[in-house]
């Protein structure tokens, strides 16, 4: 069965996340990025809209309405909030990256002891950290350690580039218990903040998301209890590395949906100022050439949500999507550089007013979608391995 129509509760959702992004998020965006630093007032706003009583209850119910289908509902909203600010959507108090893993490896206590905090009415956020310096794209080469001692993991290493590291209460930290195993030693642990040995490093000073945050993490003989180990759900060998794949099935296409929502605020803005900024003078014929130039553009931002919605509505229904969420984050990841690239030209010869300075944040916002969540070339990787299973793609 095929349908291109949002459910009521999915519409709403959306229009909801649009008007956060419009009154909460493009007032602040040019100057948190400008500062790198965001008002307190805003994660409590967000707080109260996305996690208090009211907004929890009226979001499970509008989920259960609609069968349950959380990853979809989730991207309808970061479109819109990267519409609003793709930085600040990172901000946004909750689990985050956390969540992924502990809701597909986490037993029910777990999910319990690690998730029900978010629900006191406080900020807190969480984090997920896999890349290790010199060890991002090949995540199995990583070399963080975990060795059980009594009822403790013990665990040493050094992960960075990790989004909201410093502020998380918990950071779901993949570390290997053998080296020797490869990608099968690989497991995922809820390191707590505050454990002894958990140590913050540098905050990255970015060109572009400047006001979402990216930390170095290191641990240095940080103990955790026993119960911290998330293989709840399959005890098979494989476990910890399906959840860091799994993971990113999961989280690819919500990277596309964030790609898409700043494509969209580019060109929109793009063709406001082509319609009502456009110097004087301006010659007939080049005017035509941008416009066929935005409707390009145009379709592509509709085809690159389409592949989006199909990656995450594959997820909500447990199929498998790997191919489906790699083309997403591929399509979306190159088209939000483009689109951006195309606005910052297109505009070049007005004044540098608001319009202007927003096409260049988005610019500059728009390059980490081609590294995070895997980079370009990962992506082809992982669809050339589907594509072709009979040949041997390393
Ligand atoms: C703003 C930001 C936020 C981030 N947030 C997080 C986070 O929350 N948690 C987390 O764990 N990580 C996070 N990352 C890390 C991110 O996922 C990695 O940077 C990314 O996966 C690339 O890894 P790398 O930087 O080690 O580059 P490398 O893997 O070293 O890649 C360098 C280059 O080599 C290419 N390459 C590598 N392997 C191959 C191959 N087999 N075939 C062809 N080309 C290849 C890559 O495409 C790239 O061009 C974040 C990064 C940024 C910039």
């Amino acid at each position: 069965m095929i349908s291109f129509t949002l459910g009521k509760a999915q519409q709403a959702a959306r229009e909801y996340a649009h008007s956060v992004a419009v009154e909460e998020m493009r007032p602040i965006s040019l100057e948190c990025d400008r500062t790198e630093k965001i008002p307190a007032s805003f994660f409590w706003n967000m707080q109260r809209r996305f996690w208090g009583g009211a907004a929890a209850q009226a979001r499970t119910q509008a989920q259960e309405e609609e069968e349950k289908q959380s990853n979809i509902f989730s991207l309808l909203s970061q479109e819109e909030m990267a519409w609003g600010d793709a930085a600040l959507s990172t901000a946004i108090p909750g689990p985050g990256l956390a969540a992924p893993p502990i809701l597909s490896q986490g037993t029910p206590e777990q999910q319990m002891r690690f998730l029900g905090p978010y629900m006191d009415g406080q900020l807190h956020w969480g984090a997920l950290a896999l890349t290790e310096p010199g060890t991002g794209s090949d995540v199995a080469g990583m070399s963080t350690t975990a060795v059980l001692d009594g009822d403790e993991w013990v665990l040493n290493g050094h992960k960075h580039y990790i989004t909201n590291g410093a502020r998380s209460d918990i950071v779901v930290t993949f570390a290997t218990i053998d080296t020797s195993l490869g990608r099968e030693g690989i497991r995922p642990f809820v390191v707590p903040k505050g454990t002894p040995g958990f140590i913050v490093g540098r905050i990255e000073e970015k060109m572009g998301l400047r006001a979402s945050q990216t930390a170095e993490l290191i641990f240095e003989n940080c103990r955790i209890p026993k119960e911290n180990l998330l293989s709840g759900r399959e005890s098979s060998k494989k476990a910890g590395f399906k959840a860091a794949m799994g993971t990113l099935d999961a989280t690819r296409p919500m990277v596309g949906s964030l790609a898409v929502g700043i494509a969209r605020a580019a060109y929109e803005t793009t063709r406001e100022w082509v319609c009502e900024e456009l110097p004087e003078g301006f010659a007939a014929y080049k005017r035509h050439v941008i416009e066929d130039e935005l409707e390009e553009l145009r379709q592509e931002i509709e085809m690159a949500r389409f592949l989006v919605w199909r990656a995450a509505w594959m997820a909500d229904r447990r199929i498998p999507n790997s191919k489906e969420a790699s083309m997403s984050k591929a399509y979306a990841g190159g088209l939000v550089m483009k689109v951006t690239a195309a606005g910052v030209r297109i505009t070049a010869p007005g004044e540098n007013g608001e319009r202007k300075q927003f096409l260049g944040k988005w610019f500059r916002d728009a390059k980490v979608f081609d590294i995070f969540e895997g980079t370009a070339q990962i992506q082809r990787l992982v669809i050339a391995r589907r594509l072709f299973p009979e040949v041997d793609i390393p």
